[in-house]
Parts: C-alpha cells; sequence; structure tokens
C-alpha cells in the first residue's frame, strides 16, 4: 500500500485529508508539526509526503529541505495557504515536486498525487513483470515463461498499456486513444483486430490467460 504523510498543523485539515486519502486506498501518517513530521518520515517508508509551510518548531521550508537531503526520490507535495508566486518559485527551488495553494479541491490535490506517484514509477520501472510475462520497456523485448514473444511496435505498445492497467476494465475507446492516439468514435474494430493478434502471441500457447473480453464493455489484463 502507498504510504503518505501529511505534515499539517491544521487538526481538521489534517484529519479531512487523511480520510479522503484512506479512502482512496493510501496508508496515512499525520504529523502536527514540522519536527514530528520529520521525525516520521526517518522512522517509516514513504513514498509521499503533503507538507504545509506555516508550521509550528520546524517550517515547511525547513523540512523539505531536510526531506530533500535525506530523500532524494520521495515525492513531496507543498499544500499552503500562502498563495505568491515568489512562495511557489522557493517551494520548487527547495525541492518540491508540486504545489497546491489552499483552499483546494480534494478531487484536484487526489489527481495531482496519482500523477506524482505515477511519475516517481515511471522513473524506477523499466521492466513490468506479472506472473510469468516480462515486458522490457528499455529493450521492446517480451518473454513468457522465459520464452521471447516478437511483437510489432504496436502490438508492444499495446500490451504496455495493458500490463500499465493490470485489472482495470477498460474500454475499446479508452484503448484505442492511449494506444493509437486517434480518437476512434464508433469504429473500434481495429482494437478487437489488435487484440486478436496480441492474445495469439501472448495466450494461445499458454493455459492461464492475460486478455479476458468483457462483453459489451472491452477488455481485462490479468492472469487467470
Ligand atoms: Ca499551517
Amino acid at each position: 500500500m502507498t504510504r503518505i504523510l501529511i505534515i499539517e498543523d491544521e487538526i481538521k485539515t489534517a484529519n479531512y485529508l487523511a480520510k479522503g486519502l484512506k479512502e482512496n486506498g493510501y496508508s496515512v501518517s499525520i504529523a502536527h508539526d514540522g519536527k514530528e513530521g520529520l521525525f516520521l518520515a526517518m522512522e517509516h517508508e514513504f513514498e509521499l509526503v503533503i507538507l504545509d509551510i506555516m508550521l509550528p518548531k520546524l517550517d515547511g521550508w525547513m523540512v523539505i529541505t531536510e526531506l530533500r537531503r535525506l530523500y532524494p526520490a520521495l515525492r513531496i507535495l507543498f499544500l499552503s495557504a500562502r498563495d505568491k508566486v515568489s512562495d511557489r518559485v522557493k517551494g520548487f527551488e527547495l525541492g518540491a515536486d508540486d504545489y497546491l495553494v489552499k483552499p483546494f479541491s480534494f478531487s484536484e490535490l487526489l489527481g495531482r498525487i496519482k500523477a506524482l506517484l505515477r511519475r516517481s514509477m515511471d522513473k524506477k520501472i523499466n521492466e513490468i513483470k506479472i506472473a510469468d510475462l516480462e515486458i522490457d520497456l528499455l529493450k521492446h523485448k517480451v518473454t513468457r515463461c522465459s520464452q521471447e514473444i516478437y511483437l510489432t511496435s504496436q502490438e508492444f505498445s499495446l500490451l504496455v498499456f495493458l500490463a500499465e492497467h493490470t485489472g482495470e476494465v477498460l474500454s475499446r475507446t479508452l484503448i484505442a486513444e492511449a494506444v493509437w492516439d486517434i480518437n476512434f468514435n464508433t469504429d473500434t474494430n481495429v482494437v478487437d483486430v489488435a487484440i486478436k493478434r496480441l492474445r495469439q502471441k501472448i495466450d494461445h500457447d499458454f493455459n492461464k490467460k492475460f486478455i479476458h473480453t468483457i462483453r459489451g464493455v472491452g477488455y481485462v489484463f490479468e492472469e487467470h
């Protein structure tokens, strides 16, 4: 589970954030001042920190400076009532990955958090492994049970998109837009054809299948 640390002295805001994030499947810890926040960040491992600026004991500027020194890969999002451009610039200069001004909408915050977490994954991951399927994103190499599978570049893009959304039901339109970057509107037959070819290559010779059709909806990618 992705761990998020909230460093926020307004108890109401902190609790509101924690509640919303937990409902969205994140594991959340709260610190009510900068010193406690830094302590928690060093005690436990977090993927992302939501950081206020005006904080007791240590302010957000001091906290981010220390966090950046210790954890270069940690995602840090400033959430502050300070809306001056100079504050934002300072925030980014000190290493913030994002800066959101209060009052904020929770859905926007959530969207930004997801984007940041995705970005940090992109940096680390150049290989996707799902069960016996391995996708090397740098070499464009695909193997199943260590057996190499040769895909066209379009089939490869399709496979990567599906694998990145494992377990999600994907409509033909969504797949078409993501993989071919075009809006197909009605004619999503091209997706079915491409899926059929990909199936032939990655699923046909194996008992367990990755690509499953959800009738009337689209496809889901998961091994069973
Ligand atoms: Ca504050």
